[in-house]
């Protein structure tokens, strides 16, 4: 029998595909984590170009293109007011790798890492692989993080605490007070504040901010353009962070990745420094679409907490609520695949066809009022 890591067996694939797989093929999908829309044509076409010129036929630096870097950091600039060297950012393979990137940098074994719980399934996941210890912190009422709470659960063993707004699987929003708070944890403790910010563009009230624009030494950012510009399949995100952070960091990434596809960083530069209102397009969308959810949800006898950004709701639903509605032929997440805090929840995707989100909500009605 083969033998495996500690580390490896420590994890298990998410109990997302579960679902999906537990689904019939014709069935409504609201399990999935991303946008319904098209990539930005400008940027299929800049890796196409790029992709005939042969200027992707090599490595790029490890860090990524001057070019994407750059571009990158005038984002950073356009959305936050934050000045970010190109020096100080890596691109890398989605967000997923630079939360990676930032957890093996960052984690000693046994050391802990304070995640949200409900809360984004890769940080327990890439915590335990680095080995260290997550350590799962309940939100409040309204389903935000409470810097209070995180504030509690740091020991001298604490590693990093992460934070995720707009949040997945919640959908909500950090107000601007809980981000300065999250700032001055992370200064106060001298601890890592790990801030996941790819669904940043979709915010419906309020505003998003980032801890990065009140504190620079102790936050590393991790961002994307999968969601922002529908470009999950690219795989291309950044990270960035101190200078010496940000060394650490490309160390992990020059042996498990060498550099980010080429193919993608071309796409990626396009997007992030053609016409943006693309990105406005897909919040509206995301807004009227949340506004149905709601309503269909109230129709239902089901509460939820208004999700303020993402694509996300996620309500309270009765024992039995997620199997009804597989069976019924809707997929939505059960909210404990998310963190035991998420257990009587379930996550509601609306990244979907409005007629089919209004369709979907009436059969979640009916399986609702089935198993109460
Ligand atoms: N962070 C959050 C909160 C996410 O929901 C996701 C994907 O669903 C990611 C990071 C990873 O995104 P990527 O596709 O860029 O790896």
């Amino acid at each position: 029998m083969p033998k495996f890591s500690d580390r490896v067996e420590a994890i298990s694939i998410s109990g997302i595909r579960e679902v999906f797989e537990a689904a019939g093929e014709d069935a409504i999908n609201l399990g999935l984590g991303q946008p319904d829309f098209p990539t930005p044509s400008h940027a299929k076409d800049a890796a196409v170009a790029a992709i005939r010129e042969g200027s992707t036929d090599a490595y790029t630096s490890n860090k990524g293109t001057l070019a994407l870097r750059e571009a990158i950091a005038a984002k950073h600039e356009r959305d936050q007011g934050v000045t970010v060297d190109p020096g100080d950012l890596i691109a890398t393979s989605g967000g997923s790798e630079a939360l990676h990137l930032a957890l093996e940098a960052h984690v000693d074994v046994g050391e802990e890492v304070v995640i949200p719980d409900p809360g984004f399934v890769s940080y327990d996941a890439l915590t335990k692989l680095a080995g260290g210890e997550p350590v799962p912190v309940p939100l409040r009422e309204d389903l935000t993080l409470d810097p209070a709470t995180v504030e509690a659960a740091i020991t001298d063993d604490t590693a990093a605490f992460v934070v995720n707004s707009p949040a997945n699987p919640t959908g909500t929003v950090a107000s601007e007070d809980d981000v300065r708070e999250f700032a001055r944890i992370a200064r106060e403790h001298d601890v890592l504040c790990l801030s996941d910010e790819v669904y940043e563009h979709f915010v419906f009230e309020g505003a998003h901010h980032s801890p990065l624009e009140y504190e620079r030494e102790n936050v590393v950012v991790v961002n994307a353009c999968s969601k922002a510009y529908s470009m999950t399949g690219w795989r291309l995100g950044w990270v960035t962070g101190a200078t010496d952070r940000i060394e650490r960091m490309l160390r992990v990434h020059q042996y498990a990745q060498a550099c980010a596809s080429a193919p993608a960083q071309f796409a990626a530069e396009a997007a992030l420094s053609g016409p943006q209102d693309v990105v406005g397009e897909m919040r509206d969308s995301f807004e009227r679409r949340r506004d149905v959810v709601l309503e269909g949800l109230a129709d239902a006898g089901l509460d939820c907490p208004t999700p303020q950004g993402a694509f996300y709701a996620m309500p309270e639903v009765p024992d039995g609520f997620v199997d009804e509605c597989i069976d019924r032929g809707v997929v939505v997440v059960p909210g404990g695949a998310f963190g035991e805090h998420g257990e009587g929840y379930a996550r509601i995707s609306y990244a979907t066809d409005e007629d089919v989100l209004r369709e979907a909500l009436g059969i979640m009605a009916d399986a609702a009022a089935a198993v109460r």
